[in-house]
Parts: C-alpha cells; sequence; structure tokens
C-alpha cells in the first residue's frame, strides 16, 4: 500500500493550491475529487462549442504586486495565468432600476475616492473616512499579505462591529451606503450580519483592481494540472472519503474511500463543506458541541445565473471591459434575504471567448439566490427535476432577461440563452451541501471551521474556512498548510518569488 503525506478532499482552488504547496515541500500528496473532473467552481462547461465560466468571473489582487500576483509567484503560476483587467476608469457600472441612475466606479482607491466624491460632494468626509477604515482592517491583518502571513493574528475590533453599523455611522445616505456595500454580492452575506473587518478584506482587493482572466477557470485549471504533473500530485476523481480507521490517540491511521479501499496517510485536509466533513468524521471523535456548531452554520446566498451570448454582428463597443450591476434598490440587507420576495441585485459579466477564429460575446447574469426559493424541489437530483421546476425557472429566465432588456434594449432578439442554473444546480454539480455560493455565511461571532479538528491529523481549509472566492480560498490553504510544512521550510517557501 502507498502511503501518502497528505490526502487532500475536494479540488476546488482551495484543494488545488493546497495539493501543490504541500507537494512543492517534498510531500506525497494524493488529491481526491468526489465529481468527474477537477477545479470545482473553476470548471467550465460549454455549450455549441462556447465556453462559460460557473463560479469564477473577476477578481482583485492580479495588478503586479497584489495579493493574487504574489500567490501566483510563489507557486510560480504566472505562465498559464493571463489577467485581463477591466477598463480602470469604469470597471463597475452600478445601474439603480428604479431611476435609471447609473455611476460608474473606476479602480485604484485614490481614483474610486475622487469618483465617489464627485457623485456625493456633500458626503466627502464619509468617503474618506470608510476608505480609511477598509485600508486599516487590511493594514492589521497579516493574511492580506504574504510577507506578513506567518505573523500572530489578533482579532481587530472591526471584527466584532457589523458592516451595517460602520456604514451607518459613517452616512445617512442610502444610495451611498449601498455603494458601499455592493460587493456584499461576493460574499453573500447581508451588512447588518457580517463583520466590516471581513466587509473589508473582501471588497479591499476589488477597490485595487478588477481583472479576468484569459480562459477563466480553465486557465487556473490548466496550471495546476501542469504543476500536478511535475511534482507528482496524484489525482482522483469520482472518488470520496467515506470514513477513518485506525484511530490512535485522537489520530486516523487510514481513510476508506467509497470504493472500499483504505489509504494511508500521515494528514488528511477537508476543502470541502464543513457539513460534508461532519459525514465523514468518525462518530466518538466528535463531541456534541462540535457536532451542534458546524450543523448550525447558515448557509451564504446561492445564485441564479443565465449563460447567454450574443449575435456574432451586433455591436458594442468596449464590449467585456466592463461590469454592470442592476440594483432593484439601496437595501442589501433586503436583498440578500432568502426570504425576499422581489429583486435582487443583478450583475452582468460580459466577455469575449475566443474559439478558434471566433470571437463570442459571452453574457453570465448573475442574481443571489437561495435553496429555500427552491425549497419544493431539494430532494430532486440534477437531469431528473420535475416539471414544476423547469417551469420555475423559465419564469426566472424570462423575469431576469426582462430586466436586462430593459437597460440594454439592444439586446432583445439578440441574445440567445445557452442554459442557466438554479441554487440547486450549483449543490449537485459542486457536491456542496445546499447550493450556497460561498460556502458557511461569514457571520459575525461565528467560529467557522479551520485548521486542526478533533481528528488531530485532520485539518479543514477552504473557502467556508477563512473567507470565500478565489482569493479567500487560496489564502485558506495558505494559512493552513502553515500547521503541515516544517515552519522554516515553508517561511522560504512563501519568500519564494520565481522568474516573471
Ligand atoms: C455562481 C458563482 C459565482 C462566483 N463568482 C466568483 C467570482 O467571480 N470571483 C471569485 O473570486 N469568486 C467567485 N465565486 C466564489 C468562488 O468560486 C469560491 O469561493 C471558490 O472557488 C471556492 O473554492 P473551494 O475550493 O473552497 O470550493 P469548491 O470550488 O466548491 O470546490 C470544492 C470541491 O470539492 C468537491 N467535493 C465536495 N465534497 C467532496 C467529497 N466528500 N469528497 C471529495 N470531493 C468533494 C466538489 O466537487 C468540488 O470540486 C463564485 C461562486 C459561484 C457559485
Amino acid at each position: 500500500m502507498i502511503r501518502y503525506d497528505d490526502i487532500v478532499i475536494g479540488s476546488g482552488i482551495s484543494g488545488m493550491t493546497m495539493s501543490l504547496i504541500l507537494a512543492m515541500n517534498g510531500h506525497k500528496v494524493l488529491l481526491i475529487e468526489k465529481g468527474p473532473y477537477i477545479g470545482g467552481s473553476m470548471a467550465r462547461f460549454s455549450k455549441r462549442g462556447i465556453p462559460f465560466d460557473t463560479g469564477f468571473h473577476f477578481t482583485g489582487g492580479l495588478h503586479k504586486g497584489g495579493i493574487l500576483d504574489d500567490i501566483l509567484s510563489v507557486l510560480d503560476m504566472h505562465d498559464g495565468i493571463e489577467p485581463v483587467f477591466m477598463s480602470d476608469d469604469d470597471a463597475n457600472s452600478f445601474v439603480f432600476e428604479n431611476d435609471g441612475k447609473r455611476y460608474d466606479m473606476p479602480y485604484g482607491i485614490e481614483k474610486l475616492k475622487l469618483r465617489m466624491k464627485a457623485y456625493f460632494p456633500e458626503e466627502a468626509c464619509g468617503i474618506d473616512s470608510y476608505f480609511d477604515k477598509v485600508q486599516n482592517v487590511c493594514k492589521g491583518t497579516p493574511s492580506m499579505s504574504l510577507g506578513t502571513l506567518l505573523n500572530k493574528f489578533d482579532p481587530l475590533q472591526e471584527d466584532y462591529i457589523t458592516c451595517e453599523e460602520v456604514l451607518t455611522g459613517i452616512t445617512a445616505n442610502p444610495v451611498l451606503k449601498a455603494l458601499f456595500s455592493t460587493f456584499a454580492m461576493c460574499y453573500g452575506v447581508k451588512p447588518n450580519e457580517i463583520s466590516f473587518a471581513n466587509h473589508s478584506r473582501i471588497s479591499y482587493g476589488l477597490y485595487e483592481s478588477v481583472a479576468r482572466v484569459k480562459n477563466g477557470g480553465a486557465a487556473f485549471i490548466d496550471a495546476f494540472e501542469a504543476k500536478f504533473r511535475q511534482y507528482d500530485v496524484e489525482v482522483r476523481c469520482g472518488c470520496h472519503v467515506t470514513g477513518m480507521t485506525e484511530i490512535r490517540e485522537n489520530m486516523a491511521g487510514r481513510f476508506i474511500l467509497n470504493t472500499g479501499e483504505e489509504i494511508s496517510a500521515t494528514n488528511c485536509i477537508f476543502t470541502i463543506h464543513p457539513k460534508e466533513v461532519l459525514k465523514v468524521m468518525p462518530e466518538q471523535q466528535v463531541s456534541k458541541a462540535f457536532r451542534a456548531r458546524v450543523s448550525a452554520f447558515e448557509p451564504s446566498a446561492g445564485c441564479f445565473s443565465i449563460f447567454g451570448v450574443l449575435d456574432p454582428g451586433f455591436d458594442e463597443p468596449g464590449y467585456g471591459s466592463k461590469l454592470v450591476t442592476l440594483l432593484p434598490g439601496t437595501d442589501f440587507n433586503q436583498m440578500l434575504d432568502p426570504f425576499n420576495e422581489g429583486d435582487s441585485a443583478l450583475i452582468l459579466v460580459k466577455t469575449l471567448e475566443q474559439v478558434g477564429e471566433k470571437k463570442h460575446k459571452v453574457i453570465v447574469a448573475i442574481e443571489p439566490s437561495f435553496p429555500e426559493q427552491v425549497e419544493a424541489w431539494k430532494d430532486s437530483q440534477v437531469g431528473r427535476r420535475p416539471e414544476a421546476y423547469k417551469e420555475y425557472k423559465e419564469k426566472k429566465v424570462e423575469h431576469l432577461l426582462n430586466r436586462i432588456y430593459k437597460y440594454f434594449p439592444g439586446y432583445r432578439g439578440k441574445l440567445s440563452v445557452s442554459d442557466a442554473a438554479s441554487v440547486l444546480t450549483f449543490r449537485d454539480y459542486l457536491h456542496n451541501n445546499d447550493g450556497s455560493s460561498y460556502g458557511v455565511k461569514q457571520k459575525i461571532g461565528q467560529f467557522n471551521l479551520r485548521g486542526r479538528l478533533p481528528v488531530k491529523n485532520c485539518y479543514a481549509a477552504g473557502q467556508s474556512s477563512i473567507l470565500p472566492g478565489v482569493i479567500g480560498a487560496m489564502m485558506s490553504s495558505l494559512i493552513v498548510a502553515q500547521s503541515l510544512v516544517k515552519e522554516d521550510d515553508y517561511a522560504k517557501f512563501l519568500n519564494r518569488r520565481p522568474r516573471r
């Protein structure tokens, strides 16, 4: 029997990052994926030869010296990942659907402040105060930079105050407050539930720069696969752990697979949903309190997505250079409420996808959605859903298209919908517990699963452990890997900056 140093469970961006870090540090690694292919939310799918991204559309941190740029340097992965920056003058347009008022936001914090002050001259002090607070949180958080990642982290005052409280203290203007809150869409938690610190940590990168990546999530998967070949990471798809055995002194000696095979490993790192982790922890090793804590974790928002393509002849100057978000109102607490019966924010991600000689104008429209909204069909599986579910999807697509046509009337008759996905689609393809887009809710006062678990050679990383998004998920692996690689070796590893 092969003995591995580490088994990594789940091959999303967290599991791929974790596997590579460990392999680059000399460990023998087995990466296990329940689905038929690796990549998790990074995976693309194709319809009639046109590729669509599912869970990775844009990110911050890819500018020179940004956090994601640094992570790619340490992993020596720049070659495969080509950033496509959005227009730095109006990367993000926010349109309020009730009065049609549009706010075009650049990136770069100083430019952003100037633009906001031009829109809201009477709120200049509040705007400065907001960005100072966001920057202070990020400066005070060691994991916001690889140079300080190993420093001790003491929670900040802002970890105990909700985003809502801080914003209310800064401004009474509901539109400005909404514009400060917009990146709640990138973590799927209401402003009155998330801490201002976590709101800042996630939003900061997107204030600094906004980029897509050429070939989207597939570029990451391809780059990781090449590295896995270089560092001998073994990958098994269609595989999951069903239990643990040879438990001695709170450590598992072997991990049982769905195939019945038993794998021997020193450590096992879970990068999957915490409730899925709970299912494989031996009953006797898990206290009632631990079980209750994990069972009580609430899901972040999920998404309803439409995947469409514009007619080849349709012309739009600057296509693909900015994100547009349609806002039905200013109240993000309402828009991110599972029982909200009205519309929610709708992000339109437009990309030019090159296939052979042709460039396709792709649109992915994403609206927050919740398990509660598809409760009636929760027991159905992908490919075998009842008619009523199909009708729900059709109605939803029609409604979202009408919202899009109201703002982009030229798209009517030119936009063909290739597919649509609900919370249940994401749940089933990503093998997660509830279809949430960002894992467990980042809720103030809640201690998510991170690092060592009750079985002491098992660890938790992934989007639910630190922060969601590609950066948060990769950082979770960089943070948890500290416990698995020798201290001096790890410090050297984090400092390496191979060729650029
Ligand atoms: C619609 C949508 C849009 C998004 N847009 C963006 C965006 O534009 N930018 C951004 O930064 N982030 C975005 N996100 C969030 C981002 O995709 C996630 O935060 C991140 O990719 C999560 O990575 P992960 O590895 O932690 O989890 P996942 O990507 O969910 O990967 C988990 C993997 O584990 C596998 N698995 C599950 N259970 C088991 C098991 N028992 N055994 C083995 N394998 C298992 C799953 O099949 C999956 O492959 C979006 C998410 C969604 C859903």
